[in-house]
């Protein structure tokens, strides 16, 4: 850990912790960085510089230019693909055995809790690594993909219509089984673990409070404040492997 101490958690929260049934763990883009995937705004660099979130990132600005977005998006693949999951990730898969219940909701797209092996995982802005139709919204193979390169390619299922990714743009609804099935654990939890989101997206922003409602301990880890930080109960100020090795360290793991 480059000499740094690692850092602390509260003894009342490490014992919560440990006494749980329900827990819920929300994750943004920080969760993501240490593992090499750059958060939106980060990733807005060189030739992308100059394009605003609302040029990428809505189903207007794919209607207009997507060439563009598809365009946005292949990078944005690329850098996943090449991510593999830090620590971090591991501690989460471990903890997903200890306790009764235990979900993660995340708002990111890259699919890495999957693949460090966490089970119980609600994509809230879906995942960049699945096509859809962008009218229907049905699936799309990557076997049609590599037939029909294009950028971006048609769908299979209406003539004139393309392909997207299957993620969540601004403006849209989350998918409503993903959504709903977040609000319920956060309902349920004992504990609410918010690691590496701004907390300014809602509806995802709103779990939290919808957890501490119910009388959950709301626990935020990420190394700057956010609107949430005034209502956590506790806050860890460290980035979120360093913050997970050190907890599971605390529980035992
Ligand atoms: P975010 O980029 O808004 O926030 C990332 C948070 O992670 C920040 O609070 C930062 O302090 C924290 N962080 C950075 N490094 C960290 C680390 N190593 N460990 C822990 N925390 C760390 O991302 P978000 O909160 O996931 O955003 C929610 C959703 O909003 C995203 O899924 C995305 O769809 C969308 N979004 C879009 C834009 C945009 O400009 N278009 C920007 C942000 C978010």
């Amino acid at each position: 850990m480059n000499g740094e101490s690692a850092p602390g958690w509260p003894n009342d929260a490490v014992r919560r912790i440990a006494a749980a049934n329900n827990v819920l763990v929300l994750t943004g883009a920080g969760m993501s960085a240490e593992s090499g995937i750059a958060t939106f705004r980060d990733a807005q660099t060189g030739l992308w510089a100059k394009f605003r979130p609302e040029d990428l990132a809505t189903p207007q600005a794919f209607h207009e230019h997507p060439r563009r977005v598809w365009q946005w998006y292949d990078g944005r693949r690329q850098q996943v693909a090449a991510a593999e999951p830090h620590a971090g990730y591991r501690v989460l898969v471990e903890l997903e055995k200890r306790f009764r219940h235990f979900a993660i909701a995340t708002q990111n797209v890259d699919g890495l809790h999957q693949r460090a092996g966490s089970q119980r995982v609600f994509e809230l802005h879906g995942n960049i690594m699945r096509t859809v139709c962008a009218q229907t919204g049905r699936p799309i193979d990557d076997e049609w993909l590599c037939e029909h390169p294009g950028e971006p390619p048609p769908s299979p299922y209406q003539p004139g219509v393309l392909a997207r990714p299957d993620v969540v743009w601004f403006g849209e609804t989350l998918p409503e089984g993903a959504h709903r099935a977040a609000v319920r654990s956060a309902a349920q939890a004992d504990i609410c673990l918010v690691i590496g989101t701004s907390s300014l997206v809602y509806p995802a922003a709103g779990l939290p409070a919808i957890a501490a409602e119910r009388g959950a301990m709301v626990i935020e880890v990420n190394p700057d404040e956010t609107p949430l930080t005034a209502s956590a109960d506790v806050i860890i100020r460290a980035p979120a492997s360093a913050a997970l090795v050190a907890l599971a360290s605390h529980l035992g793991h």
